[in-house]
């Protein structure tokens, strides 16, 4: 049986037409006001021939404008391809001619890019879009809890991006399901700055909605502006990756967050330890999740009871899900020991788009197959170690780069660090380090004095590349595969 639900977005203009729902820039918008500019959005798609369960791709960047033509086209049963902004135009096509999108809605500063698209799709400018005539009002009044709502493309951290299929019941469930872990207060306020084409920062607009609470949206990450508006607005709660936590920290300097600021939910990849350790000298409620484009944001999160002794894990999944960790011949494996992290829940894909091959390889009896390594503790906490991809093997032993990158990170003259194995004749592989400095007097000793100090002998890199910046993408994750290309060309690209 499926499953219906009342338009999100209306339900919500019903109950609480005139709480705040979006600040962005000094503009503040009521969901009565946010839901009327998305139904009058929504009556431009018939000027554009767009039909109920057809596809479209929007190019956007984080803009009061970009929600209400997110919202329009999820009122409208239109299944929306998000793309990601920082992707070159040679992507942006690849994409498009995955997705088999008909129409591509863009934001007119992203002009040059779309012009440079090679696929054959027509194109809407945001200027273009404003000039459309009002077509009668086609919104939804009921979601389809099986119906796709969305497709994201993954990262593309490990290889090519796929298109993630998420439905309008896979966001439903994630927002609850964030809900009932996080708590939801009566002032609470969600400060967004990752990106809305991230499953990061769409799902802030998804509890947004379902929760009736405000979003503050900014275009971009600027940690001075971060804290300015915690302060400003009397923010709540924050996602970050751990790069966006690190130049928080730093610029707070002595100072610290209000105590209204109650969670700091930091995800998309390992939390260095002692950038933990300095959230918890600083009273910053740092609460460790573990996620993904295809389980539609948080999957498992530490609840802030465990904060202290639990440091570094992703704590239990949420109340709707379930983790198992198997070996390579999917057999659950005890407590304490490593495997392959497997994921079930109603915030889980259905599948990836055009790929029946890859969704039933990787999701099999509604298990997902993350390709993430972890463990479960003896009560049950998660702890991700790595991707699978990027573990190294030295001489037997499983080393986690992300394990060496934090102990390099905490160094005050390190801005950035990634490390991945290197061959090596004796012990097939060991950890060698690309080192960003922000202390141009910074030695090589003086790296490895830190690394004898905290990590074991097998773990230590044996040798440190010196460069000017980190290969990240827009999710501001290392791509350790493009470094694996830079040791390769070692000599050309390395030492610039
Ligand atoms: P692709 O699948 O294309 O390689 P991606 O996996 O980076 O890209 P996302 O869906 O944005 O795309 O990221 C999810 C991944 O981020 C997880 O599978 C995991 O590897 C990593 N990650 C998320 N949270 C954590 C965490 N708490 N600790 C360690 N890794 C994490
Ligand atoms: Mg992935």
């Amino acid at each position: 049986m499926t499953e219906t639900m009342p338009n999100w977005l209306k339900k919500r203009a019903d109950l609480s037409p005139n709480r705040e729902a979006l600040i962005f820039e000094g503009n503040t918008y009521t969901f009565k006001q946010v839901f009327e500019k998305a139904k009058s959005y929504a009556a431009k798609l018939g000027a554009i021939s767009l039909n109920r369960g057809e596809t479209a791709a929007v190019l956007f960047s984080n803009q009061a404008e970009s929600v209400f033509i997110l919202y329009a086209l999820q009122m409208a049963g239109i299944r929306t391809v998000i793309l990601n902004n920082r992707l070159t135009s040679e992507e942006l096509s690849w994409q498009l001619g995955d997705s088999e999108a008909k129409v591509l809605l863009y934001e007119t500063r992203f002009n040059d890019k779309v012009s440079e698209i090679n696929y054959d799709i027509r194109n809407i400018s945001s200027d273009e879009w404003s000039q459309l005539q009002e077509k009668t009002v086609t919104i939804l009044e009921e979601y389809n809890l099986d119906e796709v709502t969305t497709i994201m493309y993954t990262s593309g951290t490990t290889g090519n991006p796929k298109g993630v299929m998420q439905t309008y019941g896979n966001h439903w469930w994630s927002a609850n399901a964030s809900a009932l872990n996080l708590g939801l207060h009566e002032h609470d306020k969600w400060l967004c700055t990752v990106p809305i084409f991230h499953i990061s920062g769409y799902s802030i607009l998804m509890r947004s909605q379902i929760y009736g609470m405000p979003v503050i949206l900014h275009s971009s990450f600027e940690e001075k502006k971060v804290i300015e508006d915690i302060r400003k607005y009397q923010v709540t709660v924050m996602s970050v990756v751990s790069t966006m936590l690190r130049r928080v920290l730093a610029e707070l300097g002595s100072e610290k967050l209000p105590v209204s600021f109650r969670c700091m939910l930091l995800g998309g990849g390992p939390a260095p330890l002692p950038l933990l350790e300095a959230c918890l000298d600083k009273d910053i409620p740092v609460f460790q999740t573990y996620g993904m484009t295809e389980t539609s944001s948080q999957f498992a999160t530490l609840s802030p009871e465990y904060s202290i002794q639990r440091l570094g894990s992703a704590g239990k999944a949420l109340f709707p899900n379930q983790i198992r960790i198997v070996d390579s011949d999917e057999q659950d494996i005890p407590q304490g020991a490593e495997g392959e992290i497997l994921v079930k829940g109603p915030n889980v894909t259905i599948g990836y788009l055009n790929r029946p091959d890859v969704t039933a390889d990787k999701i099999r009896d509604k298990w997902l197959h993350t390709g993430d390594i972890g463990y479960l503790d003896s009560e049950g906490f998660l702890y991700v170690l790595d991707r699978r991809s990027d573990l190294i093997i030295s001489g037997g032993e499983n080393i986690y780069p992300a394990e060496i990158e934090g102990v390099l990170l905490s160094h005050p003259g390190v801005s950035d660090a990634g490390v991945i194995g290197a061959s090596d004749e004796k012990w097939q592989q060991v950890p060698v380090a690309f080192i960003v400095k922000s202390d141009p007097d910074i030695s090589e000793d003086a790296l490895l004095a830190l690394c004898e100090e905290k990590l074991a002998k097998y773990k230590l890199p044996k040798k440190f590349y010196f460069v000017e910046d980190l290969p990240r993408n827009a999710a501001k994750k290392l791509l350790r595969r493009k470094l694996r290309e830079w040791l390769e060309a070692e000599g050309d690209a390395i030492g610039h």
